[in-house]
């Protein structure tokens, strides 16, 4: 359609030399290690050396998304760009992408358009490592369970209540369950088993909330593998401490913890680091990347994965609470596609103009714009991201329906113009992050499971109640004899929807969210509540991107998005 892809658009950029991004961040050479000419990662002892005091902390976030994204990324990166055209000193934070969709339907997630980080190519395939060292400490872990039951169980592990599985950074639908430790008594000790990808590891959430060195042992040592022989009232978890597997695993991730620096299109300094799933994790970049880019910059821009109710939900509930983080302002990213959508327009009608449903999807965004200023007490403002197939009638509807509601809007433009096409956000954001917020979280810790969840369902998805089913209630009741009932919760639920059922679009009420299961991961520290069967192993669609990606002799990388 005459645009240039997002691959053409990076390898066009004349990219600085790493050296020269880390001295725009202010990083001292002692703290910079070189991955190349334009990748380095970043020693974590920074942090605890460097007396600047913190930038403001900025959200970027979205309504419910249609399944291609609303340019969460996108926006992130070029509302840096922007800022950065104003004179700013600021910094980006994103997730890592994963091998999954960068090989199946997706693409890449460096950004779009003229609001990318690059080395695009390399970002998204295999970047520094970081994620085979999280699978490599995933199945090492796996490899001690099995081999201590093979060397005589002296734990007592039931090997049927294993609840640890392998991984690997693939989609790969055929792994998803297996059965292993065939072959004779020398062998090992056969049971069913499973790979989930490593994203949806608990080490990814761990590495993510780690804190530094120390805190990433202790919750390494706190990850429940399974379960002892016994009925359920007598069974015991064993860890990974019980294990003595924790020291290993650390030592594996011991380079994979410093978050990695690299560059926009228009050389801002960009942290990428650990990239947790969404639904079954907490969905946003390490909590050391973050307080990287808010020690270096005087803004930080990160991202949280999916719509608010999700992302930011997590983000602000878990993330924030753990790490003592304080927001100073929300970005809410909202489409004329995904506001179509949410007003009941069918994937393949996206294109076309249609101002009623447009109208009729206004109330999801509503409803998100309300949870930040209202629960959270943030102040927030909408960015309009502006797709080559909307209307000026739909874009200026959007606008015009948003300052008659009162709500904050600036549209964005990053996508087709870079920093320049952020300029307006940009000044509204530094303007929002100067107004005093009270900054509050939807629950407290305090109180039952069914509690918190409710407080979520009613307060942030807007439907009347959590329902229980019995399953899910005997492990609610286990879990708070276990000691676990005062962590956070993460649910995992559609993206798609305010509700745990992905047709009910825009912002219903009056429903009921059903929690089918209760899962602790106590080292990361939240209880997983699944609304459904959550995939934690993707598979690939019926023509995957993988046949489209192709390298040439001098190494140049095409057909990557
Ligand atoms: P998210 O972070 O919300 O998942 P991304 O920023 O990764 O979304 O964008 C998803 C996809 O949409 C990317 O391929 C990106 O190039 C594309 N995209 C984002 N914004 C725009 C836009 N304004 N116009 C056209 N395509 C866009
Ligand atoms: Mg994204």
């Amino acid at each position: 359609m005459g645009f240039k892809t997002d691959i053409e658009i990076a390898q066009e950029c004349t990219m600085e030399p790493i050296t020269a991004i880390a001295e725009k961040a202010g990083i001292e050479e002692k703290y910079l290690e070189q991955y190349g000419k334009y990748k380095a990662k970043i020693d974590y002892n920074l942090l605890k050396e460097s007396d600047k005091p913190n930038g403001k902390l900025i959200l970027v976030t979205a309504i419910n998304p249609t399944p291609a994204g609303e340019g969460k990324t996108t926006t992130t990166v070029g509302l840096a760009d922007g800022m950065q055209k104003l004179g700013k000193n600021v910094m980006v934070a994103l997730r890592e992408p994963s091998l999954g969709p960068v090989f199946g339907v997706k693409g890449g997630a460096a950004g779009g358009g003229y609001a990318q980080v690059v080395p695009m190519e390399d970002i998204n395939l295999h970047f520094t490592g970081d994620f085979h060292a999280i699978g490599a400490a995933n199945n090492l872990l796996a490899a001690m369970i099995d081999n201590h039951i093979y060397q005589g169980n002296a734990l007592n592990i039931d090997p049927r209540k294993i609840t640890w599985r392998r991984c690997v950074d693939m989609n790969d639908r055929q792994l998803r369950f297996v059965v292993d430790g065939l072959g004779g008594k020398t062998n090992g000790m056969p049971r069913e088993d499973g790979y989930d990808i490593t994203v949806a590891s608990e080490i990814m959430a761990v590495l993510c909330l780690a804190r530094d060195i120390t805190d990433l042992k202790e919750r390494l040592g706190r990850i429940i593998i399974g379960y002892t022989y016994g009925k359920v009232s007598e069974q015991k978890p064993v860890t990974a401490h019980d294990l003595h597997a924790e020291g290993a695993m650390c030592a594996l991730l011991k380079d994979a913890l410093k978050p990695n620096l690299v560059q926009t299109l228009e050389h801002v300094p960009a942290i990428v680091h650990g990239g947790p799933f969404a639904n079954i994790a907490h969905g946003c970049n390490s909590v050391i990347a973050t307080k990287m880019a808010l020690k270096l910059g005087d803004y930080a821009i990160t991202e949280a994965g999916f719509g608010a109710d999700l992302g930011a939900e997590k983000f602000l509930d878990i993330k924030c609470r753990m790490a003592d983080l304080h927001p100073s302002a929300v970005v809410i990213v909202a489409t004329v596609r995904a506001l179509k959508y949410n007003g009941g327009v069918a994937k393949a009608d996206l294109n076309n103009e249609n101002l009623e449903a447009l109208e009729k999807g206004l109330p999801n965004l509503l409803k998100h714009v309300s949870n930040i200023k209202n629960v959270y007490k943030l102040p927030c403002v909408v960015a309009i991201n502006a797709f080559p197939t909307d209307t000026k009638a739909e874009l200026d509807l959007v606008e015009q329906k948003c300052k008659e509601l009162g709500v904050n809007v600036a549209l964005s433009e990053v996508w087709a113009k870079g920093g320049e096409g952020g300029l307006a956000l940009a000044k509204e954001v530094i303007r929002l992050v100067e107004e005093p917020n009270d900054f509050q979280f939807s629950y407290e810790l305090e109180g039952s499971i069914e509690d918190k969840l409710n407080n979520i369902v009613q307060k942030i998805y807007g439907g009347k109640r959590v329902v229980l089913t019995a399953n899910a209630q005997k492990q609610a009741a286990q879990l708070e004899a276990m000691g676990f009932g005062n962590c956070p919760i993460c649910v995992a639920k559609t993206q798609y929807s305010l509700t745990d059922d992905q047709t009910k679009l825009g912002a219903p009420t009056d429903f009921e969210v059903t929690v089918r299961n209760l899962k602790i991961s106590a080292g990361a520290g939240f209880i997983v509540a699944l609304t459904g069967e959550i995939m934690t192993m993707p598979g690939l669609p019926k023509v995957p991107a993988a046949e489209r990606i192709d390298v040439d002799e001098t190494g140049k990388i095409s057909g990557l998005f």
